[in-house]
């Protein structure tokens, strides 16, 4: 199968061009040509995960991994679970958080590093040279942690990962800034936007681009949105099968870049028996009075308690309003519900007493599932990281401690190797390039 771009039609790309382009012309994302279709969703359901995934992922790469090849990248990267809990009797959690940096991301951010990895050798094979690859990403707390334990450790691919110095937490910051080796990471003076501006500096410099051989893993790759696909089944997979055949799912999401919504929107296309979604915002709330107004109109971001989805403008946006809008799902499939700061911290105590101790991205997602669902529906919402990534918070709130599992007890006592940096773009390039 090839991929398009949404914005230049004529630009048509194979899987790995996507994954190492990540972005076309014209900064259009890229989108598949066609959508696979599974007709016998029962038989799938009932594999293991990654012979599931692998069978999901097959017709999106054939044309550049073999079952095999996917097979071992798929093994690979979904090395952990995605769990379903329930809540009570019509809701429940899909915890996505249990791979190595304790979020969502790490599903994405693995298959790409994976991908990469293999296109990286074949290049190399074919061209009987290494070709350079870095990696560079600005990160405001999960993204570079997912991106720096993906990529850790292979060969051929520099990772340097920027981020606004005194401005995330502190595990936040073990998590990604300890590893070493292939993994570079720069404290830089100034805010995330200053070091998205960077970045973007970075990849309008071509010469630059082109010397070191910039990519960006960011969440518009299509690899990532691709991997997300799969939990999507491994979610109903785990339901009984008295709940599917309701044909009553609903998913509530908590939405950022709205790459978690494309991904789900993908299964539904595919034959996945969802119903519909409930795309649920903090105050950033543009999607929502988007979908209420028909007006665009991104207002100034604001900082919350679910900081991974304080975004105004979503980048994934265009992929979710062309899947509307050419029926490839039903128009009506989708509705958005903002939900505010009082709400988060109220549904975070109103879960800890039903017995689950959350965090507030995911309460976002649960009291929309609230107001949205009707009798009738099950409502599944996503866990998009574990409360321990936010400890500060969710203590507060509840007023109690909680425990701090491995992952980040692990990083917590390593010192941070980050270099400093001023938000100075000559002297991003001078490092870049030595
Ligand atoms: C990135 C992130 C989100 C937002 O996901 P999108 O796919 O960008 O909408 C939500 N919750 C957490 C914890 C995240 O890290």
């Amino acid at each position: 199968m090839k991929f398009y771009n949404l914005k230049e039609n004529d630009e048509v790309v194979s899987f790995a061009e996507a994954v190492k382009q990540g972005l076309g012309k014209n900064q259009g994302l890229f989108f598949p040509q066609t959508m696979p279709k599974f007709n016998n969703i029962d038989e799938l359901l009932a594999l293991p995960l990654v012979e599931r995934s692998v069978k999901i992922l097959h017709p999106f790469v054939e044309e550049n991994l073999s079952v095999q090849e996917l097979t071992e990248i798929v093994t690979d990267a979904f090395n952990f679970p995605a769990l379903l809990q329930p809540i009570n009797s019509d809701r429940a959690i899909l915890e996505l958080f249990h791979g190595p940096t304790l979020a969502f991301k790490d599903f994405g951010a693995r298959f790409m590093a994976k991908c990469l990895q293999a296109f990286c050798a074949k290049d190399a094979k074919e061209t009987g040279k290494d070709k350079k690859v870095t990696i560079l990403t600005a990160t405001s707390g999960d993204t570079g942690a997912a991106v720096a334990h993906a990529f850790h450790g292979i060969d051929n691919i520099r990772v340097v990962i920027m981020y606004p110095k005194g401005k995330i937490s502190l595990l936040q910051e073990k998590m990604f800034t300890t590893l070493g080796g292939n993994i570079e990471t720069l404290a830089v003076d100034g805010d995330f936007d200053d070091c998205q501006a960077l970045v973007k500096q970075s990849f309008d410099d071509k010469e630059l681009a082109n010397t070191i051989g910039l990519n960006s893993a960011n969440s518009i790759n299509i690899s990532r949105l691709l991997a997300q696909i799969c939990y999507y089944f491994e979610a109903v997979a785990q339901l009984t099968r008295a709940k599917r055949e309701l044909g009553d799912v609903v998913f509530s999401i908590p939405s950022g870049n709205f790459g978690n919504l494309t991904a789900g929107l993908f299964a539904k296309a595919m034959g996945l028996p969802i119903k519909r979604f409930i795309a649920a915002t903090n105050v950033n709330d543009t999607v929502p009075r988007y979908l209420e107004t028909g007006q665009w109109s991104p207002n100034n971001t604001i900082a919350t308690i679910s900081n991974s989805m304080d975004v105004s403008n979503p980048s994934n946006w265009p992929r979710v309003e062309h899947m509307l809008k050419s029926g490839i799902v039903d128009k009506d499939c989708v509705s958005s519900v903002s939900i505010d700061e009082e709400q988060t911290q109220s549904t975070l105590l109103g879960l800890n007493k039903l017995g689950y101790i959350s965090e507030p991205h995911a309460c976002v997602a649960y009291k929309a599932l609230q107001y949205n669902a009707i009798e009738g529906e099950f409502g599944v919402f996503l866990g998009t990281a574990h409360p321990a990534k936010f400890k500060e918070v969710v203590e507060s709130i509840l007023g109690q401690p909680i425990g701090l599992p491995k992952e980040l007890a692990d990083c917590a006592g390593e010192p941070i190797l980050s270099e400093d940096m001023s938000a100075d773009f000559a002297q991003l390039r001078a490092y870049l390039l030595a």
